[in-house]
C-alpha cells in the first residue's frame, strides 16, 4: 500500500508530526528503529511549553519542577524559584514519554511500525521509496532520526549538523530522599574542569537522578570527574545506577546548529536531524516537537495543492525561520557564544545570577533560560540592556577578555 506520508523516526520530532498530519484524515506510516519501551539517553527535562502540543499527564512528567540550582566552582547553590505555570517543568523517562506520545499518534491514525530501521530512501519525480528489512512506498518523507540518520540525510544531498557529546547515568534513589537531596528543581553545573564547552546535570524524577556531563570532546572522565564534585558525591553517597539495555552509563549526540537547508522536493527534515535543539543548555524537545508541528502544517498544505515540491516545502523552512530561529536560536548562538568560547563561563553565570539578586528583571530572564518563559531574544535584550552593569559585577580585567567575544556575538 501507499502511503501520503512515511516519517522515519520515533522520538518527540516524528510521533508529533503524525499524530498533526493523522489528525487530518492523511494515511500516514511512522517507523521507528528500536522496539517499544527502548531506553533513551536524555535527561528528560521539559518546560511546560511542550504542552502547547499534548498536555502531560500526571505519571509521564514523573517529577514537577518548580525552581532550578545554579553551581560554579566559586558559588553555589544559586537557587531560583519559579513564579508561576507559565515558569514550571517536568522531569520525566523519555521512554515513558516517547511511547505515549507514540501511542497519541498511533490514536489519532497513524500506523506505527517498531524495529524497522531505514537504510536507504529513494526519490524521484512519481515518490518516495524507504527501504529496510521491507520497502513503504509515499507521497512525501519526514526524516526524525535524530542523529541516527546521516547516512539516510548525505545521499539524499542533505546537510547532517554539527554535534556535541552528552553522557549520563540515572541514580536510584528513593522518593523521598530525591525530594530531600534536590527539591523540585533542576541543578546545573558550569564548571570548564568538568566540561570545557558545556554543562553538567542533576535532574530529578520521581525515583531516579539523571547525573550527566555534555559538551565538545567529553570522555568517561569527565562523567567521572562530575561524580567526585563535592556536592554530587555527597548527595550520591551510596548509591547504585540504574540498568538499562544492559547499561548503566550512556552516551549519545547532540547538534550544535541548524542546517542551511532542512528541505527538498518530497523530504523535510525535523528535530535534531535538522539541528534544532537550543545550545544553551542544550536541550531539544519543544524544538524537536515545534519542527515536527511545522512540517506537518506545510504537509498538509502541499497535500492539498498536490505540489510536495522543493518550492512547496519550502515554506517549511520559512516557518521554522521565523518561529524557531528568528526569535529564538538566533539568540541562543549568541548567548551560547558568550559562555561557551569567552573563556568566562563561571564568572558570567556568578555576575548574571549576582545581578539578578537585585534585579527583579534579571533573575525573571535567568528563570526564563530554563523554562522559556521568554523568549531567547528578550532574555539577550535584557543582558544587552545591563552591559555596563555587567562590565562592573566582572571586572575591568574579564570585561576586556569578554569583547572580542561580545563583538562577535553580536555579528553571530
Ligand atoms: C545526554 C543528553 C541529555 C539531554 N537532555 C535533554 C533535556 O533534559 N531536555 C531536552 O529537551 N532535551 C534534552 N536532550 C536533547 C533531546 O534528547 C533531543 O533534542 C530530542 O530527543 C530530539 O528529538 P528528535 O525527535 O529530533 O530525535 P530523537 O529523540 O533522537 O528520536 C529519533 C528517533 O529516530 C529513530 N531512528 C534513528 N534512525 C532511524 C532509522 N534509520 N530508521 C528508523 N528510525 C530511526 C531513533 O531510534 C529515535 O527513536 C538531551 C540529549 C542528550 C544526548
Amino acid at each position: 500500500m501507499d502511503y501520503d506520508l512515511i516519517i522515519v523516526g520515533g522520538g518527540p520530532g516524528g510521533s508529533t508530526a503524525a499524530k498533526i498530519t493523522a489528525e487530518h484524515g492523511l494515511n500516514v506510516l511512522l517507523l521507528e528503529a528500536d522496539q517499544e519501551g527502548r531506553y533513551k539517553c536524555c535527561a528528560g527535562g521539559i518546560p511546560v511549553t511542550n504542552e502547547e502540543f499534548t498536555p502531560i499527564p500526571n505519571g509521564v512528567g514523573e517529577r514537577e519542577i518548580l525552581g532550578g540550582v545554579v553551581v560554579t566552582p566559586e558559588n553555589g547553590p544559586m537557587e531560583f524559584d519559579t513564579t508561576g505555570e507559565k515558569d514550571k517543568g517536568y522531569c520525566m523517562f523519555r521512554t515513558d514519554f516517547d511511547n505515549y506520545l507514540i501511542n497519541i499518534a498511533h490514536d489519532a491514525g497513524a500506523e506505527v511500525i517498531y524495529e524497522f530501521r531505514a537504510k536507504g530512501i529513494e526519490i524521484n519525480s512519481k515518490g518516495v521509496l524507504v527501504k529496510g528489512l521491507r520497502e513503504y512506498k509515499s507521497k512525501c518523507v519526514i526524516l526524525a532520526t535524530g542523529l541516527g540518520g546521516a547516512h539516510l540525510q548525505r545521499p539524499l544531498g542533505m546537510e547532517v549538523p554539527p554535534m556535541i557529546t552528552g553522557i549520563q547515568a540515572e541514580f536510584e534513589m528513593p522518593e523521598s530522599v530525591i525530594t530531600e537531596q534536590f527539591g523540585n528543581r533542576v541543578w546545573e553545573f558550569f564548571d570548564r574542569n568538568i566540561s570545557e564547552h558545556g554543562v553538567a546535570w542533576a535532574f530529578p524524577k520521581r525515583d531516579a537522578v539523571s547525573i550527566g556531563v555534555l559538551g565538545r570532546n567529553i570522555k568517561m572522565s569527565n562523567l567521572k570527574s562530575f561524580l567526585s564534585y563535592p556536592i554530587i558525591k555527597d548527595k550520591l553517597e551510596g548509591r547504585e545506577m540504574k540498568l538499562f539495555g544492559g547499561r548503566k552509563i550512556w552516551a549519545a549526540p547532540i547538534p550544535d546548529k541548524l542546517i542551511a537547508k532542512p528541505y527538498r522536493d518530497r523530504l523535510m527534515v525535523i528535530g535534531d536531524a535538522c539541528g534544532s535543539a537550543d545550545p544553551i543548555l542544550y536541550e531539544g524537545i519543544y524544538q524537536a516537537r515545534l519542527s515536527g508541528k511545522l512540517a506537518a502544517e506545510i504537509f498538509c498544505e502541499a497535500y492539498k495543492e498536490e505540489d510536495f515540491g522543493d518550492k512547496s516545502l519550502a515554506r517549511y523552512h520559512d516557518l521554522l525561520l521565523k518561529h524557531l530561529y528568528e526569535e529564538e536560536l538566533r539568540y541562543s548562538y549568541k548567548i551560547h557564544t558568550l559562555l561557551y568560547h569567552s573563556g568566562l563561563l563561571e564568572k558570567i553565570i556568578d555576575a548574571a545570577y549576582s545581578m539578578a539578586q537585585r534585579d527583579p528583571e534579571m533573575m525573571q530572564a535567568m528563570i526564563a533560560m530554563f523554562t522559556r518563559s521568554k523568549t531567547r531574544k528578550q532574555i539577550w535584550k535584557i543582558m544587552l540592556s545591563r552591559k555596563r552593569k555587567l562590565i562592573k559585577e566582572l571586572g575591568i580585567s574579564s570585561s576586556l577578555r569578554l569583547i572580542p567575544t561580545l563583538l562577535r556575538a553580536l555579528r553571530v
